[in-house]
């Protein structure tokens, strides 16, 4: 056997065992879309590979094959493209794929049939990859913070979209006819590039998957599972940042802690499933009433902390009355039944560089309890 050969099964079994990589961790991490788009890609490259190994005992004419090699390829591109949107959230229109593939490849079809010319019909495959390439660092890069595996996707894709640039640009340089120098140069470059590439982006797409994973299970981790706002530890490592950005801004740190009124009565008369259904509104409506940077969470069974940075006390209690008001109003509905619900308020604010979020808490927790003393529906700011 000749090493192209050898070259050719190495990437043909690495692309199955990329395929089999990705199909895997799309059943076990959460049945994540992308990662079965990867595992297409991938298929799609094995399919490619095995075209190229068996391309001088195909039944079919030459043409043919190099259709088939050329689809493969842009169906392998496309999902990985395609994945990568989708992991960004950013749109996927089928049709942009279609348009994009049909144009190469009715390109590749008129430099091989109508108008022979091997530089231009073995340049567009890699043309097209350096395209690709370029889309799925766009789709990595966009929306997110960027964490050290998608840099290294980043890079892979950057630097084999440039392989395969200089490839194209090699092999369009043999001109109409074609020369063995640059066959030869085309061919080194892709036979250097393709198994280290395909070797990082596997393990970086893989690596890109258990990272988005460890992310979730963080903020899952930190959330609370019936509101779905912040729970007592999550609310804690978001106000042991704000106290200390505080600190370091001189800026005005303020806390509003809420309890619902009689919600034991309100589980004993409704039912302990519309009471949840009252959390899960006092909730939304506490999360979606306040500003970007404040923080929602829940700390107890019906009590509720906001806490407000930049905002000093005479604003947070205004703050905490309208919604004092705005909560009375709320009317809890359900399938069974409609009922209004009440609470009561206490804010805090740090004083000085010295005060700590417990006792920041402990303090709106004593004018909380004031509130309730003072007969509920209330708001009682900490001296
Ligand atoms: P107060 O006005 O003094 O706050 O009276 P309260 O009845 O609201 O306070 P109390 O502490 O006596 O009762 C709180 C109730 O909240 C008791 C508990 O069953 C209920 N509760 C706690 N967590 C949940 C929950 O997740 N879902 C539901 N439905 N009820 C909950
Ligand atoms: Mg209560
Ligand atoms: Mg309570």
């Amino acid at each position: 056997m000749n090493p192209l050969t050898y070259l050719l099964i190495s990437l043909e079994l690495t692309s199955i065992v990329l395929t089999a990589i990705f199909f895997i961790a799309w059943l076990s991490f959460g049945r994540r879309q992308y990662a079965l788009f990867w595992s297409i890609a991938f298929f799609f490259a094995a399919v490619q590979w095995l075209l190229n190994l068996s391309s001088q005992k195909i039944p079919f004419p030459f043409e043919v094959y190099w259709m088939l090699v050329s689809a493969s390829s842009a169906v392998t591109l496309s999902f990985s493209v395609a994945g990568f949107r989708m992991r960004a959230k950013l749109p996927n229109r089928i049709h942009w794929y279609l348009i994009a593939a049909a144009i190469g490849l009715a390109a590749i079809a008129w430099f091989l049939i109508v108008d022979p010319h091997v530089g231009l019909r073995t340049a567009i495959g890699p043309f097209f990859a350096t395209l690709m390439m370029g889309a799925c660092i766009h789709a990595i890069a966009y929306p997110r913070h960027l964490q050290p595996a998608d840099w290294g996707m980043i890079i892979s894709a950057g630097i084999f979209g440039l392989c395969e640039a200089a490839a194209a640009i090699a092999i369009f340089s043999g001109g109409s006819a074609g020369t063995q120098e640059s066959l030869d140069i085309y061919r080194a470059i892709n036979f250097l590039s393709l198994p280290a590439a395909y070797t990082a982006m596997g393990l970086f797409t893989v690596l890109i998957l258990a990272s988005d994973m460890s992310k979730e299970m963080k903020a899952l981790a930190m959330s609370d599972s019936l509101t779905g706002v912040l729970n007592l530890r999550g609310f804690e490592k978001a106000a042991s940042r704000a106290l200390s950005a505080a600190r370091r801004d001189n800026s005005p740190l303020s806390v509003i802690v809420c309890d619902v009124d009689h919600f034991k009565s309100i589980n004993d008369r409704y039912g302990h499933a519309q009471g949840d259904v009252a959390l899960i509104q006092f909730a939304r409506h506490l999360q979606g009433n306040v500003r970007g940077q404040d923080i929602v969470a829940r700390i107890g069974g019906e009590e509720f902390v906001l806490l407000l940075p930049g905002t000093p006390i005479e604003a947070a209690t205004a703050i905490a009355e309208r919604f004092r008001a705005s909560i009375s109003a709320l009317k809890i509905s359900s399938e069974t039944s409609q009922f209004e619900i009440q609470a009561s308020f206490g804010v805090a604010t740090t004083t000085g560089a010295e005060d700590e979020i417990d006792h920041l808490i402990k303090r709106a927790d004593e004018a909380l309890y004031r509130s309730k003393r003072d007969g509920r529906n209330k708001v009682s700011v900490a001296s």
